[in-house]
């Protein structure tokens, strides 16, 4: 199994290489040549699979041979152990052929942990194969930054740098972040917005020498593995829902469209899913595009569910990738016309094709608390305003009957414990885990956002660490 660029300027890499290389030399995405295919009979065959054991007959093709399987096995088991539902990614029932997934059940409370659990494990591993060590930098608006610290903390190969935005996350996500006291664990609290955090990063990684001389590297949502990882859970809740025999529709709320791209990219390889229901919030680019055609920028707006407040969505130059025919250059030359326009027009043949199996509806703000309590009122089930506005959208385009409709839930309603309140009148307790959250000692360095500190700062640290 090779990997190529959506822009076809870089050279195809090995499932290793795309694992720490993220980004391709020509600023695309990694992709794989093909994709593996599984039979009806191949989807029968995974039904009574725990999670990790289908994780690993999903994602095996994926990894060309390079990893061995048992080893590739453990790492899968180790990821969903200590996951705190005996089902990994447990399935509801809302109403009949309604059903919601619950991916909030990892160290974090995001489904950012599903992929991130392993895809941490999988740098140790080839990284230790190879006697070599890298440096991950990474900013956060807050679900991002704790899923990547847990899934890398004690990895003897890696240190952590994380920028989150001073007070301007939550309670619950700085400490998710801060508390996390191993050696290999750095958080930094930014003077500055979350978009100040991202520049930085974004000025470490285009500083070569410094880049270099670190071995910089990034755990984000445009790496390959971490898609490969969410395909799983599509697989998973269909086989536990009758597939290959029954059809099925999956409602994802979206921000950078990786999500829903693994759903995709599970039907290309086989899974019998008709449609996808793309949920936004107010930062609604791409319920706009799928209704008119036209994908044009306007700035972000806060909102209830922070990690959906995204203009651009990263992976779904992925998606344009296939819609182009696999042509590299049209995509990056569609891209470069969104950039300088803001704004830029696909195709009408393109633009109804997508359409054909994806839909998008926009929950405002408004729009998301009353849906918090009415699922609550009529089924008990409370959602985070990330979760529900999937569920809400899946229910207004849920027009085939005989389909099973799947939303699938990112976040733990205690992630986000104000708006769930306000929304329903029950405070949403954490889980056992993380109950004595806020008595637990924090440890983090407020910096200013001034690039030559934060590089000083990051030396020093990786200094004092070879030393100790
Ligand atoms: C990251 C995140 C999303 C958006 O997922 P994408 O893969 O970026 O589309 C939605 N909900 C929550 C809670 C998240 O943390």
């Amino acid at each position: 199994m090779k990997y190529i660029s959506t822009r076809s300027g870089a050279p195809a890499l090995e499932f290793e290489d795309v694992l720490l290389a993220g980004l391709a030399r020509d600023g695309g995405l990694y992709v794989p040549e093909s994709w593996p295919q599984f039979s009806a009979d191949d989807i029968r065959a995974l039904r009574g699979l725990s999670y990790a054991e289908l994780a690993v007959k999903v994602m095996l093709p994926f990894l060309g041979g390079s990893i061995p399987e048992d080893d590739f096995r453990q790492m899968v088991e180790d990821s969903y152990a200590g996951f705190d539902h005996p089902a990994v990614a447990p399935l509801k029932e809302l109403a009949p052929n309604q059903w919601v997934c619950e991916l909030f059940h990892g160290p974090t409370l995001a489904f950012k942990d599903y992929p991130l659990q392993l895809v941490g494990r999988l740098f140790d591993y080839v990284l230790k194969k190879r006697g070599a060590r890298v440096t991950i930098v990474g900013a956060t608006s807050g679900d991002t930054g704790s899923a990547a610290i847990e899934a890398c903390r004690d990895r003897d190969s890696i240190e952590i740098f994380i920028l989150h935005p001073k007070g301007r996350v939550s309670d619950v996500q700085r400490r998710q972040m801060t508390t996390v006291l191993s050696g290999n664990v750095h958080n930094i609290a930014l003077d500055g917005t979350f978009d100040d955090c991202q520049d930085m990063v974004k000025n470490l990684f285009a500083d070569e020498a410094f880049r270099d001389a670190h071995h910089l590297s990034a755990v984000n949502s445009i790496n390959w593995s971490r898609i490969m990882a969410q395909i799983v859970y599509y697989f998973w809740t269909a086989v536990e829902l009758g597939a290959p025999d029954r059809k099925f529709i999956y409602a994802v709320p979206t921000g950078n469209f990786g999500n829903v791209y693994a759903g995709y990219a599970a039907k290309q390889m086989g899974l019998p899913i008709e449609k996808f229901i793309v949920g936004s919030n107010e930062n609604d680019i791409l319920t706009r595009f799928l209704a008119t055609g036209t994908m044009s920028m306007e700035p972000v707006v806060p909102t209830l569910s922070p990690s959906m407040d995204i203009q651009i969505s990263s992976n779904f130059e992925r998606l344009l990738f296939d819609y182009y025919d696999r042509d590299g250059k049209a995509v990056a030359q569609a891209l470069e016309e969104f950039r300088s326009n803001q704004s830029v027009d696909f195709g009408q043949g393109r633009w109804q094709a997508i359409s054909e199996i994806f839909e998008g509806y926009r929950v405002n703000n408004s729009e998301t608390k009353a849906a918090i309590n009415e699922l609550y009122q009529a089924t008990g089930e409370l959602l985070d305003p990330h979760s529900i506005i999937g569920v809400k959208a899946g229910q207004m385009g849920h027009s085939d009957p005989d389909s099973i409709m799947v939303a699938l839930a990112t976040a733990h309603p205690a992630k986000f414990p104000a708006a769930v309140e306000e929304a329903s009148g029950v405070h949403p307790e954490l889980p056992a885990h993380l109950a004595d959250l806020f008595e637990r000692e924090e440890r983090l360095d407020e910096m200013p956002n001034a690039l030559d500190q934060i590089q000083d700062y990051i030396t020093n640290k990786l200094e004092m660490r070879k030393s100790a």
